[in-house]
């Protein structure tokens, strides 16, 4: 399209924070010469847009430390104090949208309409809501307080929405914080240790480390932590699990998904192509909850197909930060490098990859996206997360075989139906394992409905009343602790 976003006013940005200011611990920002550096990359030009630090031990220490400092102040605020300061960030988000969209942008790949209609404003929901929460939170959940200081690590995809999720929630129930972004995305969680400062968030309620595993391992296994919440790879959470056992930590993983898209053979089919679009190219496929397996009823199966491969062609692939972009970049060259290792193998196993036919720009780490057909259920593609813009579809004849199919999974974080007949819907819904099941509808989120996996996807729910109480602990010495009867 001939309409790019400028994106002169993050650059600006940028280009004066090029003396990195450092790690924000206490309210103030701290650089340690010692520390070794890392490079962040616009993945669609290869442009460095930032240098950062790597937080050392000492770091990690500081932090939590400051945090630990800021318990007593930030529960003595109260929960209007704490609800004021809530609004605030929520206010400030909507106020720089626009920036923090085109940084968003910049850092992570994804196409502006996204971070502008869906990260930028569901974040700032996220922070509305929870405001709400910690002016309710003493009197619904009586007998109850925050653990006290949370560790947070999060990934790269959504990396200001999931910020929202881990910061907000745990500032309302009364914690103090310190979170560690993805190396491959830390511009927006910047930005926010400066919007930090200027909604007044008392110093120390929130710190941010930078950094890749390391830090985020120094952090979640330091004594001075009271609970742990991470998002990313099944692998990194089933080690932060191990490792956490015994610790007496409270602990949330939110991790993948191979999540089935069940088409029924009276679903609407225009809006089920649709909501493909939503459910595996949203985001490059680069989403947990991504409908990645496409499970389509025989009868209108080769249909269905025909309408993905139109709708195929009709994506817009290429610079993010036009608007009329539907699919940006790929969030790193190990990403891409792992999705196209992915891809190759279900080819090799016998699939049949059917791809956009559509010029990729030069530069960049861009991936065309697709589907399979013809994979075997226990082929790579079909079980593993490719976690990139290609769904792998195979074919069902009953709902009782839908059903089978859908749970032959290792993980259960979310799954969606299709058809016309809510019977059908509300039967499969209720009988396929996954922690959110959306009828008719996919990847639709909203800060006040919890989220989160069964089985190998996780466990503990973000959102609603079920996230505010994954950040509250009973107190000691109350008579009845436990969760507060609705
Ligand atoms: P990752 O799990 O390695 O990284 C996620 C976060 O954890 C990052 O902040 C990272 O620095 C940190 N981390 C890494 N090792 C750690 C450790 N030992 N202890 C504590 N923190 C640690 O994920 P990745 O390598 O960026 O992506 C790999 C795959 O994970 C993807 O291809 C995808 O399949 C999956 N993934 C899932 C999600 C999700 O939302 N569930 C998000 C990103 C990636």
């Amino acid at each position: 399209g001939p309409n790019p976003e400028s994106a002169d006013d993050a650059l600006a940005w940028l280009k004066d924070r090029q003396d990195w200011p450092g790690h924000f611990i206490a309210g103030a920002f701290h650089a340690d010469p010692q520390e070794t550096a890392m490079k962040v990359e616009n993945p669609a030009t290869h442009a460095v847009l930032a240098t950062m630090p790597v937080a050392s031990a000492a770091t990690v220490d500081a932090a939590v430390a400051a945090a630990r400092a800021a318990l007593p102040g930030w529960r003595g605020l109260g929960p209007q104090g704490r609800a004021r300061v809530l609004y605030a960030l929520a206010r400030h988000l909507q106020k720089r949208a626009r920036f923090l969209a085109v940084l968003e942008t910049l850092d992570n790949g994804k196409p502006i309409r996204e971070s502008r209609d869906i990260d930028v404003p569901l974040a700032a929901r996220h922070f509305y809501h929870h405001a709400g929460w910690a002016a309710a939170a003493e009197v619904e959940f009586p007998g109850r307080a925050g653990w006290g200081v949370c560790a947070q690590v999060i990934p790269w995809n959504f990396p200001l929405l999931m910020l929202s999720w881990k910061i907000a929630p745990a500032l309302a129930a009364g914690n103090t914080v310190v979170l560690k972004p993805a190396e491959q995305t830390p511009l927006t969680a910047l930005a926010f240790a400066e919007i930090c400062r200027e909604a007044g968030v008392p110093d120390g309620a929130v710190n941010i480390v930078f950094g890749a595993g390391d830090t985020g391992a120094t952090l979640v296994a330091h004594k001075g932590v009271d609970k742990v919440a991470f998002t990313g790879s099944t692998e990194v959470g089933r080690a932060i699990r191990r490792s956490l056992a015994g610790s007496g930590k409270g602990l949330t993983l939110e991790l993948g998904g191979k999540s089935p898209f069940i088409v029924c053979a009276d679903a609407d089919l225009e809006a089920a192509v649709e909501g493909v679009v939503d459910g595996i190219w949203f985001n490059g496929g680069q989403v947990c909850c991504a409908g990645s397996r496409l499970l389509v009823q025989e009868g209108i199966a080769e249909r269905f197909y025909a309408r993905l491969r139109d709708r195929l062609a009709r994506l817009r692939i290429g610079d993010p930060l036009h608007k009329s972009t539907d699919i940006g970049a790929i969030v790193s060259g190990d990403q891409l490098a792992r999705i196209r290792r992915l891809v190759a193998e279900g080819q090799a196993q016998g699939g049949t990859l059917h791809a956009a036919d559509a010029a990729l720009p030069e530069t960049g780490h861009y991936h065309l996206p697709g589907f399979f057909t013809g994979a075997e259920p226990a082929s790579t593609v079909a079980r593993e997360e490719i976690f990139g813009p290609v769904a792998v579809a195979m074919t069902f004849r009953t709902p009782d075989e839908a059903v089978a199919l859908a749970n032959n999974t290792a993980y259960g974080l979310a799954a969606s139906v299709w058809s016309e007949n809510i019977n059908t819907a509300l039967d499969l819904a209720a009988r396929v394992r996954a922690g959110v099941v959306w009828v008719n509808g996919t990847n639709l989120f909203d800060a006040a409905a919890p989220f989160g996996g069964m089985k190998e996807s996780g466990f503990g729910r973000e959102g609603g009343r079920a996230g505010l109480e994954a950040y509250l602990h009973p107190l000691a010495d109350d008579p009845a602790p436990g969760p507060a009867t609705e």
